[in-house]
């Protein structure tokens, strides 16, 4: 088989780490199958360094974050050379390179101080451009071929920095010519997960979490067989373990539960992950490094389909509710072609909408970064309804989604009871409420400070912990 495979923040967290992973990819080719490593940043530095861009631009550089990027890397090299002070100073010099690079782009940006969205890309790649050299060196120094390779070089995309979206033909064709030629001598080659680049070479990101779909574009490009997200927990669980301590694994799950799952919150897998995979029917696999042993959660076209009902409780934080009311608003048209119509020129993502059928409201949840932008400019754009009395008031609240998912919702009676039931026996109030016609997915708006408990009621309320339990029997 030819699996792709990728090491997330904290797969690759230390020189442990990252050796378990080199050890990881060197067993699935020793068991005969075509690996293709993409690696993630050593966990907290993309955060590190957006924070030292965002510092440069107001003018702040005084180099100590490429020192503390040079120390943490330099350290898992030590640990992979062992004693082979050649092998540590190939490596150190790859990651001196690449500082060097760091460096000067942020010198640049205490001097002009403007941090452009390309600027950005080219700055918090860094971290995925350090570690692939580092796990590179890893699988060599366990005696198997092994090299590098920034997926500028691979993976084609828009120039939508911060967000770019594969070209898949170009990417296929790059892919191929690039990883073809090492496969076929056995050597495992390592991908900067997170980045990509433009037809003209400009790189790009994307979007944070963006290596698990880095190991989907790449998986589908090369018609792998099938894609590991090699992550620190056991797999996608029916709900966030923080959150949830009885969450369970989900042994199978279909794309779709995969893809709604990742949509509404759950931060295992990022959520355009299964477009590219989804379209080749490839299967996913998400499994954990700290534990590799357990079985993991497999994503395929059916999932399971012995599992009626609510299969997993998600939530998204740090959104805002959109209202647009007044009692005006009824038979007057075009108030919400209007709105949305701004919602796309301000490129706001929209999560979830949902209409009274008074039409005395209209409401739809952004993300809240985006939410003081988007009332801005409804204000403008509707002034001329606000102004009629048509509409009283456009409002903006901080807001958590919560979604309950699963594709056998469909047809089973009595959920949204059951939802409602057991928010209520809590006292948390519904804000507002979306059922996607697919029915796999009922969506929630509550109070911030009400999602954690709404998440527990109703992966209380569904018995997510016993369907998990059951399904581990079956395994057993
Ligand atoms: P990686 O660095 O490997 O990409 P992430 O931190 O991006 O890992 O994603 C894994 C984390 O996702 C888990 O540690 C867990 O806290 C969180 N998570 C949220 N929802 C879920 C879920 N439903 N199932 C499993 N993990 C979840
Ligand atoms: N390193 C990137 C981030 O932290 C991408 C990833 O880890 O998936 O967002
Ligand atoms: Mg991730």
């Amino acid at each position: 088989m030819l699996i792709v495979m990728k090491f997330g923040g904290t797969s690759v967290g230390s020189a442990e780490r990252i050796q378990a992973a080199a050890q990881l990819a060197i067993e699935g080719a020793d068991q005969g199958h075509r690996v293709v490593v993409i690696t993630s940043a050593m966990s907290g530095v993309t955060n590190g360094l957006i924070e030292a861009a965002q510092g440069a631009s107001r003018g702040h550089w005084d180099g100590s974050i490429r020192q503390d990027l040079f120390n943490r890397h330099a350290a898992v090299a030590d640990a992979i050379a062992g004693g082979d002070r050649g092998r540590r100073a190939a490596i150190v010099e790859e990651l001196e390179r690449r500082l060097d690079r760091f460096e000067k782009l942020c010198f640049g940006l205490s001097m002009v101080h403007e941090l452009t969205p390309r600027l950005l890309d080219a700055i918090s790649a860094t971290g995925e451009m350090l570690a692939a050299p580092l796990v590179a060196a890893a699988i060599q120094a366990r005696g198997r071929a092994s090299g590098f390779i920034d997926a500028t070089d691979l993976i084609v995309t828009t120039d939508q920095f911060g967000g770019a979206e594969p070209l898949m033909d170009l990417t296929a064709r790059k892919a191929k010519a690039r990883l073809a030629p090492m496969l076929d001598q056995h050597a495992i080659p390592v991908v900067t997960g997170f980045i990509g680049a433009t037809e003209d070479g400009v790189l790009t990101t994307l979007g944070r979490g963006g290596s698990d779909y880095s190991a989907s574009i790449v998986g589908a490009a090369v018609d792998a067989d099938e894609v590991w997200i090699w992550t620190d927990v056991d797999g996608v669980m029916t709900a966030n373990p923080s959150e949830v301590p009885d969450a369970r694994t989900l042994s199978d799950i279909s794309y779709s539960e995969a893809s709604e799952l990742a949509y509404y919150g759950a931060k295992v897998l990022h959520y355009k992950t299964i477009l590219p995979a989804f379209r080749k029917k490839i299967p996913l696999r998400i499994l954990n490094s700290f534990n590799p042993t357990q079985p993991g959660t497999r994503v395929t076209v059916e999932g399971d389909v012995s599992t009626p009902g609510v299969k997993a409780v998600t939530s998204i934080r740090g959104v805002s509710l959109i209202a647009i009311s007044g009692t005006g608003m009824q038979g007057i048209p075009g108030i919400v072609a209007k709105a949305f119509q701004v919602v796309a020129e301000q490129q706001a993502n929209v999560l979830m909408i949902s209409q009274a059928s008074s039409e005395n409201n209209i409401c739809f949840v952004i993300s809240a970064a985006d939410a003081p932008r988007v009332v801005k400019a409804l204000h403008a754009a509707l002034d001329v309804e606000l102004v009629r009395g048509h509409i009283d008031e456009i409002s903006d609240q901080p807001v958590a989604v919560v979604a309950a998912i699963g594709d056998l919702m469909r047809g089973t009676p009595g959920i949204a009871a059951t939802v409602f039931g057991a928010l209520g026996a809590e006292g948390i109030n519904v804000i507002a409420i979306s059922q996607g016609s697919s029915e796999r997915n009922i969506s929630l708006v509550v109070a911030e400070s009400d999602a954690t408990s709404a998440v527990r009621a109703l992966h209380h309320a569904f018995h997510l912990e016993r369907v998990a339990e059951i399904a581990k029997a079956d395994i057993a």
